[in-house]
């Protein structure tokens, strides 16, 4: 007796959400193909997926929506040495999410934002320990714990992020300066004191990890197609269509994880989705991973260190400005000098590169169907966390497919929202 009514899925976009919930679809029988524009076994393919900062990072459920960080916005924009910036010719295409973002903004948003990650996140490493069962993760993955480095200047702020974690019953140790240098030998001590997350695990080659889950999906029999997909439709209860420049595709089911370009998609299907992007970047310095043992982030400067295959991976701030500004020479140099100024013995740097996060407004994902069009699924906006959360989406997005029951509450991810 066939399980599962779903005869087909097709996925636009091969990052870490598209290539989870391939496997996980692929594993209960379902035909599955991936698209994307660009071969997840090739160089060219460098999405957010291949150059984030590699945390698996769990205990992240408070985010940005905060009036303490929205209060610092203008403080930060003006500084040419912040963590915060904008491509000012992108100001008017922002409004939009700005004003929502307003609207997410107060006490309440903030601890609804927290809680419902916190659900998600809970679940995350979990999912992917099932994932590391099925792929050699030999030097691809370190459990050293993730250390978050401050000043003295934004207390408050650091105080509310120990109690809203503390309310959630997240694992958090306080370090004073002294431990911090204990542990990380080498940094440069111009912070006071930090936390470390010590459970907390990191990729040292976020791509390495993408390409392995890649080929189980593509041995246990999924597809993968090349090709830039430029529209979808939903024809009727049972049908969809995938619309590439030359070719078309039909699938019971179509799942949009295309990250931060998801939006030219639901555009296209009449749900205002008020899907932007903060571009973040990195550098490397070959060979200097030894430097630290674990991830080390400076919370007053927006960026962090993370040891990888590549080398020390300076990587971080967010910056407002779409998806066709070219990148911010000015945001490399900030990388640079804040790499240096935790520790002075790095030279010089290689791999530019630029990347988005896909960010709705209260930083919070969506996954789940969209409104108009029950075939057609959502599996984007996870922001800061996307790495994080990829295994746990691929779970859920993979249950929704399979018309499973669920016992999480999935309605604070739903669309609805906006609209
Ligand atoms: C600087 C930086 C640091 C970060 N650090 C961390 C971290 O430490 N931990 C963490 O959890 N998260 C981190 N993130 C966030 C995380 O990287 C992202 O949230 C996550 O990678 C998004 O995954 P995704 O699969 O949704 O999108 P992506 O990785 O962007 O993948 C989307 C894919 O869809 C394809 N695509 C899009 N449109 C189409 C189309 N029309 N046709 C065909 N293909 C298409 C693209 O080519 C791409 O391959 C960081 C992000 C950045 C930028």
């Amino acid at each position: 007796m066939e399980k599962y009514k779903c005869k087909s899925v097709g996925i636009i976009g091969c990052g870490i959400q598209g290539v989870c919930i391939g496997l996980q679809l692929i594993k209960k029988g379902i035909p599955t193909t991936i698209f994307d524009r660009h071969d997840p076994l090739s160089l060219e393919f460098q999405p957010a997926s291949y150059g984030n900062a590699g945390h698996f990072s769990p205990y992240s459920a408070l985010q940005f929506n905060r009036t303490d960080i929205l209060y610092d916005v203008p403080k930060m924009l003006f500084s040419s040495y912040g963590p915060l910036a904008l491509k000012w010719n992108y100001v008017p295409k922002m409004i939009p999410w700005f004003l929502h973002y307003l609207k997410n903004c107060n006490k309440k948003s903030m601890l609804h934002t927290a809680k419902s990650m916190n659900q998600i996140l809970s679940l995350s490493n979990d999912a992917y320990e099932e994932i590391f069962k099925e792929i050699d993760v030999t030097n691809l993955i370190d459990k050293k714990g993730i250390i978050y480095v401050w000043t003295k200047k934004n207390l408050k702020s650091r105080e509310l992020e120990i109690k809203v974690r503390n309310d959630l019953g997240i694992e958090q140790k306080l370090l004073t300066q002294k431990e911090i240098l204990k542990l990380e030998p080498n940094l440069k001590p111009v912070f006071d004191a930090g936390v470390i997350y010590e459970s907390a695990m990191h990729a040292r080659n976020p791509h390495g990890i993408l390409k392995a889950i890649f080929k189980v999906f593509l041995n246990k029999g999924g597809k993968f197609i090349q090709e830039n997909i430029m529209s979808l439709k939903q024809i009727n209860e049972n049908q969809t269509i995938v619309k590439s420049e030359d070719e078309e595709y039909n699938f019971e089911k179509t799942v949009i994880a295309s990250g931060a370009f998801s939006k030219n998609l639901t555009d296209q299907l009449r749900e205002n989705i008020p899907l932007d992007t903060e571009r973040g970047y990195h550098v490397h310095f070959k060979d200097m991973d030894h430097l630290i043992s674990r991830p080390v982030i400076f919370l007053d400067r927006g960026f962090g260190m993370t040891p990888m295959n590549q080398g020390l991976r300076a990587v971080g701030t967010v910056e407002l400005g779409g998806l066709k500004n070219p990148p911010s020479k000015k945001r490399i140099d900030y990388l640079i000098r804040c790499a240096k100024e935790l520790l002075p013995q790095l030279k010089t740097h290689q791999d530019e590169w630029l990347g988005f996060r896909p960010t709705l407004p209260d930083f919070l994902p969506i996954i789940g169907p969209s409104l108009k069009n029950k075939n057609i699924i959502y599996a984007f906006g996870h922001h800061h966390l996307g790495w994080t959360l990829g295994a746990i989406t691929g779970k859920i997005i993979s249950g929704i497919v399979a018309e499973e029951k669920t016992n999480l509450d999935l309605s604070p991810y739903s669309s609805k929202r906006f609209n």
